[in-house]
């Protein structure tokens, strides 16, 4: 029966590096940003991969993205970061992580729709303050970022693939195919056509 035993053991090892699902007492104390709940449990975010406390006032996630942790070393070591607006591990998050933080978002979502507005809830920060704080990190503001990502990724396609224009622009987050093509050609000096006819790989 040892065995037995090791399966079990197994089992709630694995069980705690992942959190707690949520229960209905954790997602209210969330969606009221309730306080009486900090230092009770932390929830994480999957799609970000921020922890926070229950009275973040950021945003509240989908409730199946959420994970609830009963410490923030449990969240940290689950591979979450702390939340640059609630703070909940006691430190404040440095510029630098939380820049990368926004980048890596970015990289991995560029084909959606982002404004500042829709990052700063995300990556949970006032708008003013990600565009700021990004800046003085990156060098670049975070709309410039997700705009040289996007191009990144078009001039790709359209070396490596036969897409129209328009499915490319669509496949970068640009559904405007006019604004795509005027865009790319302000930053590369070539309409994608253009691009394309010289940088085909056949
Ligand atoms: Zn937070």
């Amino acid at each position: 029966m040892e065995r037995t035993d090791d399966i079990q053991r197994e089992r709630e090892n694995g069980r705690r590096r992942t959190g707690q699902s949520i229960s209905e007492e954790h997602w209210l104390a969330i969606i009221a940003n309730d306080s009486a709940y900090d230092g009770i449990f932390y929830y994480a975010v999957r799609t970000t991969g921020i922890y926070c406390r229950p009275s973040c006032k950021s945003r509240p996630p989908k409730r199946d993205n959420a994970e609830v942790f009963a410490s923030s070393a449990d969240a940290a070591a689950a591979g979450y970061r702390a939340c640059k607006r609630c703070k909940p591990a006691g430190v404040r998050l440095p510029d630098e992580d939380w820049a990368e933080q926004i980048a890596s978002f970015m990289d991995r979502h560029y084909a959606e729709e982002l404004d500042l507005a829709t990052l700063g809830d995300l990556c949970h920060g006032s708008p003013y303050h990600l565009h700021r704080t990004f800046k003085k990190v990156k060098g670049v503001t975070p709309l410039v970022y997700l705009q040289q990502t996007r191009m990144q990724e078009a001039r790709k396609l359209l070396a490596v693939t036969s897409m129209p224009i328009s499915n490319v622009g669509d496949r970068v987050g640009m559904r405007n195919t006019p604004y795509f093509t005027t865009l790319f050609k302000k930053l590369t000096g070539y309409t994608p056509a253009q691009y394309r006819e010289r940088h085909k790989r056949t």
